[in-house]
């Protein structure tokens, strides 16, 4: 059974990953444009954090999972090899807000006190809780020699639309991020446009997100350490196409940035990035046909790839093998048929 995954960024990866657990002996190909270390979840700060309300029933187990095979790599004596680590911090808001759906899967949620609330001047409510990160930039090379190691082939290609991989594929996985606006004509899929400064600022060992409910999430300034940098930022420019960096939007977040924490005014600056979250209302994960080839589509993870991606990659490889399942038997059956005549 020949399996072509289309897209070779975190959702890519893990679903190719999780076919070849599933189905070992389907031979896999990861087909991408962009690889590790420019696809986007390389610039993405990393954090371990769904979206704040607006998950499903279905999504919910995607997150739980995803959360518990982290916590598993976790335990690992190369965690931190691989860009995993524990942090806690801070969401704060400008108003009284329900709880997440999410607060029993990370560790030790709570409300804000009146006395912490105190140090996040212009807001009144808040939570505190312990979370996972995972920095794409040290993961997605180690999942890349996994999957090496378990025979799957990579080729680096642009493709102009899946037809052209369904004439070689038993079944396709489209993973293709931001390109499935043009790639299978989804309008849904829009550009969150971000930037981030990385700055040096090791002392700085909480995150803090901040929201205000008029806006969308991740449009507020933010703060998030990882393991040698800290990410500020705080854009999320919906329909915004601009990969160039604006020296506007930068200004905006070192404001942000040092009104939550004045120690980083002057910090030294170790990189900047912009990228474009693939923003979908919901993420899309369901089987369809092109050109007579099961087609199993996973992509439009916005601000929340790396929050979602194994729960994701399980979900597709389950849509896979059942693809598989179903293609060997209608072969099975026809050379039957054949063999008849
Ligand atoms: C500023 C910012 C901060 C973020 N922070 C976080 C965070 O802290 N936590 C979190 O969970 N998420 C975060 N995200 C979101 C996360 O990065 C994305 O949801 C995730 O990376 C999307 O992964 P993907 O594999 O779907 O897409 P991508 O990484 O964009 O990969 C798409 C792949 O498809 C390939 N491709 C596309 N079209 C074609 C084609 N026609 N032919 C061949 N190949 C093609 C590309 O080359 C690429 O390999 C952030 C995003 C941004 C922009």
């Amino acid at each position: 059974m020949k399996v072509a995954v289309v897209g070779g960024g975190v959702i890519g990866l893990s679903s190719a990953l999780c076919v070849k657990e599933r189905c070992p002996q389907a031979e896999l190909t990861v087909v991408a444009g962009e690889f590790t270390p420019n696809t986007t979840g390389d610039g993405a700060a990393g954090i371990w954090q769904p979206p704040l309300w607006n998950v499903t029933q279905q999504e919910l187990p995607w997150l739980q999972w995803t959360f518990d095979y982290l916590s598993r790599l976790y335990k690992t004596e190369f965690s931190h090899q691989i860009g995993l680590f524990c942090q806690s911090g801070y969401n704060v808001f400008t108003e009284e807000v329900p709880d997440p759906p999410w607060k029993d899967i990370v560790l030790g949620f709570r409300h804000l006190t009146e006395e912490e609330l105190k140090r996040f001047p212009g807001y009144s409510y808040g939570w505190f809780e312990t979370t996972l990160m995972l920095e794409c930039k040290s993961y997605l090379p180690w999942l890349t020699q996994r999957l090496k190691e378990k025979g799957i082939k990579f080729e680096q290609r642009m493709i102009a639309s899946l037809s052209e991989v369904c004439r070689d594929y038993d079944v396709v996985i489209n993973c293709s991020g931001l390109s499935a606006r043009t790639l299978v004509n989804d309008q849904e899929v829009q550009p969150g446009r971000g930037q981030i400064v990385r700055v040096h600022a090791p002392w700085v060992k909480h995150f803090i997100l901040t929201h205000d409910m008029g806006t969308a999430t991740y449009n507020t300034p933010y703060i998030i350490p990882g393991i040698n940098t800290v990410a500020l930022g705080g854009l999320n420019q919906i329909g915004d196409w601009d990969t160039g960096w604006r020296e506007e939007d930068e200004k905006n977040i070192w404001h942000g940035a040092v009104q939550l924490i004045p120690s980083l005014k002057g910090a030294r600056v170790l990189g900047k990035w912009t990228g474009l979250r693939p923003v979908r209302e919901r993420i899309r994960i369901e089987r369809e046909t092109v050109n007579d080839t099961p087609v199993i589509h996973n992509y439009g993870h916005g601000g929340y790839g790396v929050t979602y991606h194994w729960g994701c990659a399980l979900q597709a490889a389950s849509l896979a093998a059942k693809a598989m399942d179903e293609v060997a038997a209608k072969t099975s059956s026809s050379r039957v048929v054949k063999s008849r005549y």
